[in-house]
């Protein structure tokens, strides 16, 4: 097999504990060798994958595949896949239509929460959305205990511990929107963003804003959360200009700086609008 850079690798055990803390003690074990193995499609992907383990540990027997809801929110196992999570009716529909965004249903059908995740790809459909959700993760670390972080603590610490289940506090009357650009339906994203609001009166309160292409890794607009909250909606032109004014995106084979600077604007404004205009309780 080779990776991403080309570099040839072979996988020459496949581990299949059957608890979280088996798992966790054979990634410790075998650590800088290993890796976790979920739905497979980025580790199976020469495109996508990074990593170039000599054993894989499968968490096909650990991980929860199941949707749960309690007064505090939505629980989420990190063994879902993107397929079951874009036609659960319990799931917000913008979760729900983060994970439509992903390439096909032959993915989906494998792809896991979890990786999708871990993973932490510029193109990842679900990490806007759940930063705009203001995701918890659930974790099992490696001294054996568990613990709970925000989404953009985990990513931005690397996010190297195993994933059990991601947490979608409950907000009431939170409104949502994400979407996604791309070449073609099947092609992976050039950008996708995410926004969310709470409604107070003719205010805006706790704004959410995320988007990935434009950095390396899936960036909250923490400056322009601020400029938002406690304000009228402001017009799709000044939200363009404000979000163009401080993503920084590189010039790729997927679009000049230019382009991604203005589409990221223009579809943060959108995605503003549309969850302005959906008058539904997402998250209610
Ligand atoms: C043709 C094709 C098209 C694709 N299109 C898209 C797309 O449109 N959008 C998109 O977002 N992705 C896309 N992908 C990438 C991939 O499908 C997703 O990122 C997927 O969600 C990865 O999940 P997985 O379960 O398959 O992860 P795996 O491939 O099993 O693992 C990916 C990484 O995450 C780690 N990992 C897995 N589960 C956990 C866990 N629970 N805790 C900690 N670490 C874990 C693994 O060790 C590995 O490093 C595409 C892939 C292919 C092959």
């Amino acid at each position: 097999m080779k990776n991403a850079n080309g570099e040839t690798f072979m996988i020459r055990e496949f581990h299949t504990p059957r608890t979280v803390d088996a798992a966790v003690a054979l990634r410790t074990e075998l650590a800088g060798k290993a890796c976790y193995l979920a739905g497979g499609t980025e580790l199976g992907s020469t495109a996508f994958r990074t990593e170039s383990p000599q054993e894989v540990i499968s968490l096909a027997q650990v991980l929860s595949t199941a949707i749960s809801a309690d007064d505090g929110g939505l629980l989420l196992g990190a063994g879902c896949t993107l397929q079951t999570i874009s036609v659960s009716e319990n799931v917000p529909k913008v979760l729900r239509d983060a994970a439509k965004l992903v390439a096909n249903r032959n993915i989906r059908n494998m792809a896991t929460l979890g990786g999708n995740i871990a993973s932490n790809k510029t193109f990842a459909s679900m990490l806007p959305a759940l930063v705009v959700f203001d995701a918890q993760l659930e974790l099992a670390d490696a001294g054996g205990g568990r613990s709970t972080v925000g989404i953009m603590t985990y990513l931005g610490r690397g996010g190297r511990e195993l994933i059990l289940a991601v947490r979608i506090p409950k907000k009431p009357g939170r409104r949502a929107s994400t979407a996604k650009l791309s070449k073609s339906a099947n092609d992976i994203a050039t950008l996708v963003v995410a926004a969310s609001y709470v409604p107070d009166n003719d205010r805006v309160r706790e704004p959410r804003l995320a988007v990935e292409g434009v950095a390396d890794h899936v960036v909250q607009l923490d400056s322009i959360e601020a400029w938002l909250e406690g304000s009228p909606l402001p017009s799709r032109d000044a939200i363009t200009d404000r979000v163009s004014d401080v993503v920084t995106p590189k010039t790729s084979i997927k679009g000049s700086a230019e382009f991604k600077t203005y589409l990221a604007g223009t579809m943060i404004a959108d995605a503003l609008h549309r969850a302005a205009a959906d008058t539904r309780k997402v998250n209610a």
